[in-house]
């Protein structure tokens, strides 16, 4: 069995079935990319995006990608460089993750897995001098039905890409007074943090399966209240919620969100 057999066979040992090998970005070596599929259904009320309701994702897949490339030492000797990324490294990681077969690139701008659609962290270790054999591209392009053009809130996804200033997922996340537009997009979106209404509608995203990673199925916290966040300092805020992926933002942001929508009856 090649190393590249070997890396998958070990990814699924761990409870990872899909990960995929790109060439590298940095035109050294390879890219081992991996996603985290992350769909549960959620039954209670909620207005944080689907993607936010779990512990928070970075420290997860980092946890995973560190094991991963561990494995990758040991078997070649601690013969190359590592560098591990989850949402921080300069190179696109849905470029890269097409690159490594393991999705297509749908009009909503997702990456789409054939099995658990565009509810998928991506997560890939920069192996620098470690050459491994990429993996074919899947063919074919999404339904290209335009349901997520006609979901989305802002008008905010053009051709091939997103117009990142309409974008609802953007504005709740964005610092300080919003202009009226702005507002008027949030005013749409039930969500304080994030917005699903994009990948809700994709046909792709129907009928997909719960999630497997274990640590995105515990710890859920599908809503926050005014009452949440209003008796909390700066630093209580970040301590309680210092392991879900809202927390960078601080809580200021969030309770306007809330108070924007409370003031308009939403
Ligand atoms: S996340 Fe929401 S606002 Fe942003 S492109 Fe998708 S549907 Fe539009
Ligand atoms: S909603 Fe339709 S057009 Fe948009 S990404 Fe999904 S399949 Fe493609």
């Amino acid at each position: 069995m090649g190393l590249e057999e070997q890396l998958k066979a070990f990814c699924k040992s761990i409870g990872l079935d899909c990960c995929g090998i790109a060439p590298s970005p940095t035109g050294t070596g390879c890219a081992v990319v991996c996603l985290f599929p992350y769909y549960q259904p959620i039954e209670t009320q909620r207005n944080l995006s689907r993607y936010a309701v779990m512990p928070d994702y970075h420290m997860v897949v980092r946890s995973y990608l560190l094991r991963i490339s561990a494995f990758l030492q040991e078997q070649t000797a601690n013969d190359f460089s590592s560098q591990v990324y989850c949402d921080n490294s300069p190179y696109q990681d849905r470029g890269l993750a097409y690159a490594a077969g393991l999705g297509i690139i749908g009009q909503n701008t997702c990456l789409i897995h054939p099995v658990y659609g565009s509810y998928v962290f991506i997560g890939y270790i920069v192996c620098e001098s470690l050459d491994l054999a990429p993996d074919k591209t899947l063919s074919g392009s999404c339904l290209g039905c335009k349901k997520c053009r006609a979901a989305c809130y802002g008008g905010a996804l053009q051709e091939e890409c997103i117009q990142v200033d309409r974008c609802a997922s953007y504005i709740t996340q964005k610092k300080g007074i919003l202009t009226k537009t702005e507002q008027s997009i949030l005013m749409k979106n039930p969500l304080i943090w994030g917005c699903d209404a994009c990948q809700e509608v994709c046909p792709h995203n129907q009928s997909i399966p719960i999630t497997p990673i274990l640590e995105f199925r515990q710890s859920l916290l599908p809503f926050l209240a005014q009452e949440d966040l209003l008796p909390l300092s700066g630093r209580e805020f970040r301590r309680r919620y210092q392991q879900r992926a809202f927390s960078w933002r601080g809580k200021d942001v969030l309770l306007r969100n809330l108070t924007l929508k409370e003031q308009n009856g939403i």
